[in-house]
């Protein structure tokens, strides 16, 4: 690899999403947070003391080339009224048409 290339790759480095983050929920109080999990290792909420369950992952899937939500791999058109929307929306916010299932492979 040329010198600019590894440069060049060190500077777009923290521009990826290479850690999955989860959503993590208290099961008694509902409470939650956002963590990229490691396996094997207990998440406590401070407030209660409650062990912290993954309960789904958030967009962007990891590994992605970006970090940010609203990058074209995560948008769809809604086939009503062909607004952007994201992938993780169950109902069009512009025209309230309820989109189909994704077929849950990433
Ligand atoms: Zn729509």
């Amino acid at each position: 690899m040329a010198a600019g290339a590894a440069a060049a790759a060190a500077i777009l480095l923290p521009l990826m999403n290479r850690r999955q983050i989860y959503r993590l929920r208290a099961p008694a109080s509902g409470r939650e947070a956002l963590a990229a999990v490691e396996p094997g290792t207990v998440y406590v909420d401070r407030e209660t003391g409650e062990e912290m369950r993954p309960v789904t992952r958030t967009l962007p899937l990891a590994p992605s080339e970006s970090a940010l939500l609203r990058v074209p791999e995560n948008l769809r058109a809604c086939r009503r009224c062909d607004q952007l929307i994201g992938l993780d929306v169950s109902d069009c916010p512009y025209c309230g048409l309820r989109q189909p299932a994704l077929d849950g492979g990433s």
